[in-house]
């Protein structure tokens, strides 16, 4: 079976966990010092946070900037469904903004159809590595005085006229998840160009201990979960855990228990020293990375059987590459399409698996865009790595599964 992720399993991140007890806690502060101010260089940015998670500098933006319940939030209509609750709990007023099927991002048109006199900000996220159109945002933004935040949680090195994003909005989030583009396997880190907002941040952000157990432990795991994926046991637990029936109720279960092992610690920990040492080494290889993945990703885009569409992307910048999406509009269901792959050895993503419906979860029926995607879009196996044979493997599959009825 050919798995839709592939986690790196680098020697060079298992020799920094051999390190870390020989490491001092001060040493330990100098790295993430240092990883912080070269991502503030890279994002061309004076101030760059690291912390737990991108939902935690998501949090942290949100309180920084002053909104309180009762403020409204503009918000993609397809994203990840757990920022919902995050800002749900403040007491934000979550309004969706539709997004464009073929690009997976806001527009300007549905975005200022979705603005109130009471929205306070605009939260947009860069799809997949995409940019989405900020320069009319910001604008759209600067002139109804909302504060524009950036989701980069996919799109770090992504830019728009050579100028980083997370540089344009207010504030920017990134997420150093073990499967994002720039892993750290968890984190996430908060930028910012407002001296004041990064005051607050800072002063919100009190001093805490810094362990490297937790991030070590994570670490394990999820070397684990790849031995796992890359076993022949793999193949199986497919076809139990994303068959019909069992999918939706295996995403929840996966996306609870991380939840849970964040909630298990009564405060989120800080960066760990660990993490900045990964970090520093994948952020200095992001370029390197990027010309590795390019040419595989346009081969797959190239080679889709028919019924499939690729991620429109190159519309308003220059994307990065995170995760592959397609289109589907094949005339059969994603899960009569996802059998038929599986049959053929190949593993997708479908449904929330991808991303979320979020003005569906909110209860709203009035982002046909979003509902498109949702109901349309497929993950396919492309990782950092694989190789031209690699990608010819996953299109003569999909070929297959696509004619297999
Ligand atoms: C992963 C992700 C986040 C949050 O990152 P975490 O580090 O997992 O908290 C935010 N937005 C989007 C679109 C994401 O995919």
């Amino acid at each position: 079976m050919i798995p839709r992720r592939r986690l790196p399993l680098l020697w060079a991140d298992l020799r920094e966990v051999l390190k870390t007890p020989f490491i001092s806690a001060d040493e330990a502060a100098a790295s993430v010092a240092a990883f912080e101010r070269e991502f503030a260089t890279a994002i061309q940015v004076p101030h760059a946070f690291a912390v737990s998670s991108g939902r935690e500098a998501l949090c942290l933006i949100i309180d920084g900037l002053g909104l309180v319940p009762g403020d409204e939030i503009v918000i993609p209509a397809y994203t990840l469904g757990e920022l919902l609750p995050l800002l749900g709990r403040r007491g934000l007023r979550l309004v969706p903004a539709d997004i464009d099927p073929d690009s997976f991002n806001v527009t300007v048109d549905n975005v200022r159809a979705a603005l109130t006199p009471q929205t306070r900000a605009l939260l947009v996220v860069h799809l997949l590595g995409a940019p989405c159109d900020l320069e009319g945002l910001a604008l759209l933004a600067a002139a109804r005085g909302v504060a524009l935040i950036e989701d980069c949680a996919h799109a770090p090195g992504a830019t728009i006229a050579g100028r980083p994003v997370g540089s344009f909005g207010v504030a920017a989030l990134f997420s150093l998840e073990a499967n994002k583009a720039l892993a750290a396997f968890g984190g996430g880190v908060l930028t910012t160009a407002d001296a004041g907002l990064a005051a607050r941040v800072a002063a919100i952000l009190a001093p805490r201990p810094r362990r490297e157990g937790p991030a070590i432990r994570k670490f394990l795991r999820k070397w684990v979960e790849e031995i796992v994926v890359r076993s022949p046991l793999y193949g199986l637990l497919v076809r139990v855990l994303f068959a019909e029936g069992t999918a939706s109720r295996f995403e929840n279960f996966y996306r609870r228990s991380n939840d849970r092992a964040r909630q298990a610690v009564s405060q989120p920990p800080a960066f760990a020293g660990i993490q900045a040492r990964w970090a520093r080494r994948r952020l200095a290889e992001l370029q390197a990375r990027q010309s590795r993945m390019a040419p595989v990703w346009q081969q797959l885009a190239a080679g889709l059987p028919a019924g499939f569409s690729a991620q429109q992307r190159n519309r308003h910048g220059q994307p990065v590459f995170y995760n592959f999406v397609a289109r589907y509009h094949g005339g059969r269901s994603l899960a009569q399409l996802r059998r038929a792959a599986q049959r053929c050895g190949l593993d997708l993503g479908i449904g929330s698996e991808v991303m979320d419906d979020s003005a569906r979860l909110l209860g709203r029926d009035d982002c046909p865009g979003a509902a498109t995607a949702y109901a349309q879009a497929v993950l396919l196996p492309c990782w950092d790595g694989m190789d031209r044979s690699g990608a010819q493997a996953v299109l003569e599959r999909l070929h297959k599964a696509a004619i297999d009825g």
